[in-house]
């Protein structure tokens, strides 16, 4: 017998599910929330990650409003800079060439201050990423990327103040509760159908908002839409998204929307388990490539490692590193730039090795023809614009002139032992393809009429991301568009 348990049902426990659940809640609806992993593997991709989130900001009061304990210090050695509407508008058109959804796009940028800004009333504390995204010069931080702010505590930190946001305002989570399908009559979604430990239960609703990821977890709906050998990356986080929320909605006839056979993949090491490993967070990645270069199998370079800031390239190159002989490649680099490492090149859980020499070096990359490494590197010292100076804060143009594939900034010469190698495979973090909404997150039949009662937000929306991704995007996408799924969900059952 099903029973009528909230206004709302919020698929998932994700950052998107949370900002669904805590609008949905502020605008009077009795919530309920559903995820299907147990509580200690619970939070999704969101837990997973840094908790950095992309922002439009003016200045430094901006980044005051968002992070009010900002100290005088702090703001008297920072250099934050701007990061405008125009500049997050440019940036998504140009690294999606154009195809993300301007109305969407329209609703990300705009509602990315007002929205993070919601979040911290609700609880959740930001600072700035001054470890990964800003560099001293002469005394001075300076942000770059327009990446500024993260979560307190990262992803872990993030789903840990969500969690007591929705649990101080009494929303209820049932953790390891999977919902299988969509009740629908035809007319409107009713609620859900959801496995637990005890067996199948109906559950019904006068709205449902799915919140519930991607199908990145899905080997075989990877291999499908992503094609060979996406089967074969490992995928960084949760390993409970595979799809659900996508596949509920199309069996009720949603129209599927956006570049479904694109994802977010990025370099990650080479030996990781097949899904994330939550002690490890996001520290398989390997972020540093634009101040070294990638070697193939054969010893070869295949892709200009400086061609844009990372926070513009990384999520395209993990596809690129799959595509190589044995899916791998390793990260180079020598002493000269072994400072400028990110944290995630210290853990143990890592595939590196080192030497003094560079022919020594070139028989420790494992599955590397060494002769022709030798050459490449050879080939790239003398190719490097040694006279165009290197500043790792801009790009800096400082080339290489005349190789097969070039490098457009941050080029050094490899000449400096010890010399270092980091084996990287691909890491999926998300699919981009997923479900057409509206701008007010309601999910879209296949003749583009409104399916009453039903809304998404987060990974399985379509249209945002294609190709690529502005780093930080995703938080934000989700946050924005959980808000307003949850207040769209709350405004039916009015
Ligand atoms: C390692 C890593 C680092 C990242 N770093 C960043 C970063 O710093 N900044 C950024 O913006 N983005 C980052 N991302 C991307 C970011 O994680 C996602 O874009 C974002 O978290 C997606 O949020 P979401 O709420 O849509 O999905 P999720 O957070 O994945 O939540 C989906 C939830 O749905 C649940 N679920 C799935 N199926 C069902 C079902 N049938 N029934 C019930 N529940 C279900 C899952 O268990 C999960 O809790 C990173 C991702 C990874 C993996």
């Amino acid at each position: 017998m099903a029973q009528h348990v909230a206004d709302v049902i919020v698929v998932g426990a994700g950052n998107a599910a949370f900002c669904a659940a805590l609008s949905a809640q502020e605008h009077g609806a009795r919530v309920l929330m559903l995820e299907a992993a147990p509580a200690e593997e619970s939070g999704g991709n969101s837990r997973f990650t840094a908790g950095s989130m992309r922002v439009v900001y003016n200045g430094v009061d901006d980044i005051k409003t968002l992070v009010p304990d900002l100290t005088q210090a702090e703001i008297e050695s920072t250099d934050f800079g701007t990061y405008t509407a125009e500049q997050f508008f440019d940036d998504m058109a140009r690294v999606t060439a154009h195809r993300a959804d301007p109305d969407l796009v329209e609703l990300l940028v705009r509602r990315s201050f007002p929205t993070l800004n919601w979040m911290r009333e609700k609880g959740v504390r930001l600072i700035p990423i001054y470890g990964r995204q800003a560099f001293k010069i002469d005394g001075k931080f300076k942000f770059w990327g327009g990446l500024t702010v993260e979560a307190v505590g990262g992803g872990p930190g993030l789903i840990a103040m969500l969690t007591q946001a929705a649990t101080k305002r009494g929303v209820p989570l049932r953790y390891a509760t999977r919902a299988l399908d969509l009740l629908y009559d035809g007319n409107r979604v009713q609620g859900v159908r959801a496995r637990h430990d005890s067996g199948i239960e109906e559950l019904r609703a006068n709205a449902v908002v799915l919140a519930c990821g991607g199908f990145e977890a899905n080997a075989e709906w990877r291999t499908r839409y992503l094609g060979p050998p996406f089967d074969l990356a490992k995928v960084r986080g949760s390993r409970y998204n595979t799809g659900d929320g996508i596949r509920m909605a199309l069996e009720i006839g949603a129209s599927p929307c956006g570049n479904w056979s694109g994802c977010h993949a990025v370099q990650w090491e080479m030996n990781a388990p097949e899904f994330g490993d939550l002690a490890v967070g996001d520290q398989f990645q390997k972020h540093s490539y634009p101040f070294g270069i990638l070697i193939n199998a054969e010893g070869k370079r295949f892709v200009d490692e400086g061609a844009d800031f990372r926070n513009y390239t990384y999520a395209k190159y993990g596809r690129v590193v799959l595509q190589q002989p044995g899916q791998f490649a390793w990260q180079v680099f020598d002493a000269k730039v072994k400072h400028l490492l990110r944290d995630e090149y210290k853990i143990r859980q890592i595939t590196r090795v080192s030497a003094n020499s560079i022919e020594e070096f070139a028989d420790k990359l494992d599955g590397v023809n060494a002769a022709a490494f030798l050459a490449t590197i050879k080939a790239w010292n003398a190719a490097v614009r040694t006279d165009i100076p290197f500043n790792p804060t801009v790009k800096d143009g400082r080339c290489t002139h005349g190789l097969a594939v070039d490098k457009s900034n941050w080029a050094n010469t490899i000449d400096i032992p010890p010399f270092e190698g980091y084996a990287v495979t691909c890491g999926v973090t998300f699919t981009f393809g997923g479900l057409r909404i509206t701008p007010t997150a309601q999910v879209l039949d296949s003749d583009y009429r409104p399916i009453r009662g039903l809304y998404a937000a987060g990974e399985l929306v379509g249209g945002l991301f294609y190709f690529n991704y502005p780093g930080g995007s995703g938080l934000t996408s989700g946050a924005v568009f959980g808000r307003i799924a949850g207040a769209a969900a709350a405004g039916v059952t009015a």
